[in-house]
């Protein structure tokens, strides 16, 4: 049920509270309700009252439950051995309501299916005339045996009770992972209180000053209550709008935050997406992220009720949603599909798409969903930008401007944490020759290929880039020299391995490499390790090419059998070039 947390609502509990007393007070003149004998009726009054007042910070509410109560308390009145029988009965039907909370607790069930017996529109009414209904009986089966004001005083106090323990047994099993605000329980209680003294007053105003005397007051506050509930819906709108936008200023904060990778995206865009549907009412089941921007590859990422995280691919879902409680019609999925584009006239960039349950979506959402599309838009567009400035068009590996600012990033951290960190340099050896041989769209092939190879062997982590024509770099950070000779040599024969074919002949590619590493080598900049990498690989090109070398300082390499080697040795003469297998 929920409550107001606007002060002027306090006037709005007075509407049913009033009401209430002048419908009890008319009961009260009829001679057949009272014939019992001498019944403090008012007493019973504000008990009735209370638990209208409890139900009705929400008008509706509050008037079906004021319905309710009246219907159903003088009957008990009259029938006084019915009542006990009332007050069990309501008691029960209220615990097997708290019961069925705990079970779509314990079974995990999400809001938008947890369903109570009473339908959700009947629910506070319903649950404010089983409490009224319960208290008034109990009052009147205690009041047959004890005087009625110690009756009262027990029969309130649980009453009191009873609504504490619900509250907060509904808010710990709704939202459990919220911190329970006492206050926030106790000012409607308090509110109902200022309602049950409201209709004391009126009563006893009647009972002394005569019936027209309660009819006057009861409209005065009947007008005041009019007023400020109109002043209450008003400012709840107000918050609510107010609430609103706050949410899409921070998503659009969250979206406009530059990122990366296209993948980060589409998780960050899930979560937004997820974040503003997901309400008591709707909820979102599925969701595909597809990124279409021209000359970039296609890929699509989804997510569904049994993913942990998004998962690259297209998403098979039911066709239809999940049965829930209290639904017994199967319509199909609603599919809210939105195209992100830079213009409204532009070829697309991405596609959204969302499985809803078509019975639960709130249109104020998709409202909201739709101003988030220019930030989502934005945020696809810049990752789009920034990677067409940051990859080489044709191998797909980053450019060398991408692994300049990184190894000045890595240099630092390293500096910072003791980690080591190394540089693999290599160039292709005798390529000119494939150019000259089979021409350039040979040599650009045979390069795709390498740097497939090279992509294939880096870690997550390992920032693989196109160095110059044909000599690409590979960063590994948390790598020492030693292992990243052996990273060196693994490619080389990865890539001599290779099946590279023109025309249908097998063309053997070789390369060598040079790697270098820190802290084995003392550099001020991140840059000064290729420039030792380079003097590797140099002396890997005069001692016959098709070899890695590690740079370990003075003018001294090692190789991959761990012998040491000096630039003064003589290089080997070089071997002719085998370019055919
Ligand atoms: P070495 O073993 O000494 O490295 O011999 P090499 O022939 O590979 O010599 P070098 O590294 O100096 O040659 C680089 C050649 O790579 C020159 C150029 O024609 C070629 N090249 C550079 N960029 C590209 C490119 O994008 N596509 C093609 N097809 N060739 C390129
Ligand atoms: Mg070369
Ligand atoms: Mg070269």
């Amino acid at each position: 049920m929920k409550r107001s947390r606007s002060p002027r609502d306090l006037w709005a509990s007075l509407l049913p509270a009033a009401g209430g007393a002048l419908a009890l007070a008319i009961a009260w003149r009829v001679p057949a309700l009272t014939a019992g004998g001498p019944m403090p009726a008012w007493l019973l009054v504000i008990l009735l009252v209370s638990g209208i007042a409890a139900a009705c910070h929400r008008p509706a509410v509050g008037i079906a439950s004021l319905g309710l109560g009246t219907l159903v308390l003088p009957a008990a009145f009259r029938l006084s051995g019915v009542a006990w029988a009332a007050a069990m009965a309501a008691g029960l039907l209220l615990a097997v309501e708290l019961a069925l909370r705990i079970v779509h607790r314990l079974a995990a069930l999400q809001p938008a299916e947890r369903r109570g017996f009473l339908p959700r529109s009947l629910e506070g009414s319903g649950r404010a005339a089983l409490a009224t209904l319960g208290a008034g009986g109990a009052w009147l089966g205690l009041a047959g045996r004890w005087s009625p004001e110690p009756a009262l005083a027990v029969v309130a106090a649980v009453y009191l009770l009873l609504w504490t323990g619900l509250e907060i047994a509904d808010r710990k099993i709704r939202r459990p992972e919220a911190p329970l605000q006492i206050w926030k329980i106790l000012v409607p209680l308090s509110l109902d209180a200022g309602g049950w003294i409201a209709g004391g007053v009126i009563l006893l105003a009647g009972d002394r000053a005569g019936w027209p005397f309660a009819v006057f007051l009861t409209a005065c506050f009947a007008g005041l209550a009019v007023e400020t509930t109109r002043h209450g819906l008003l400012h709840r709108k107000a918050q609510d709008r107010a609430r609103d936008l706050e949410r899409l200023r921070r998503a659009s904060r969250r979206m406009t935050t530059p990122l990366e990778e296209m993948a980060s995206i589409a998780d960050r865009i899930h979560t937004e997406c997820e974040k503003v549907l997901e309400s008591d009412k709707s909820r979102l089941f599925w969701f595909q992220f597809e990124a279409l921007a021209p000359g970039s590859e296609f890929r699509s990422w989804w997510w569904g009720p049994d993913s942990e995280v998004l998962e690259e691919g297209v998403p098979e879902p039911d066709r239809y949603p999940p049965k829930l409680p209290g639904f017994h019609r199967r319509t199909q999925w609603q599919i809210l599909e939105r195209l992100l584009r830079a213009r409204p006239d532009a070829t697309a960039l991405a596609r959204i798409r969302l499985w809803c349950d078509p019975r639960r979506l709130d249109p104020k959402k998709i409202e909201l969903l739709d101003s988030l599309l220019p930030q989502m838009t934005a945020s696809v567009q810049r990752c789009l930008l920034d990677r067409e400035a940051r990859e080489d068009p044709l191998t797909g590996v980053a450019m060398r401007r991408v692994l300049e600012k990184r190894l000045h990033e890595v240099h630092t951290r390293c500096c910072e944490t003791g980690a080591a960190m190394a540089v693999l340099l290599c160039d292709l050896d005798h390529f000119k020759r494939i150019n000259d041989t089979w021409g350039h769209p040979a040599g650009d092939a045979a390069l795709v290929a390498v740097a497939g190879v090279l992509k294939g062997m880096r870690r997550a982590e390992d920032l693989c880039c196109r160095y110059g024509g044909e000599e690409f770099v590979l960063l590994m950070e948390g790598t020492n020299g030693e292992d990243g000779l052996a990273i060196a040599e693994r490619l080389r024969q990865a890539i001599e391995a290779l099946d590279f074919q023109v025309e249908g002949q097998r063309v053997l590619l070789t390369l060598s490499a040079g790697v270098a590493s820190f802290p084995d080598l003392y550099i001020k900049t991140g840059a000064e390790l290729i420039l030792f990498a380079d003097e590797a690989l140099y002396e890997a090109k005069r001692r016959g090419r098709n070899r890695c070398l590690l740079d370990i300082g003075q003018g001294r390499y090692m190789d991959v059998e761990g012998d040491v080697l000096t630039t003064e040795e003589a290089a080997p003469a070089a071997a002719a070039p085998r370019i055919f297998v």
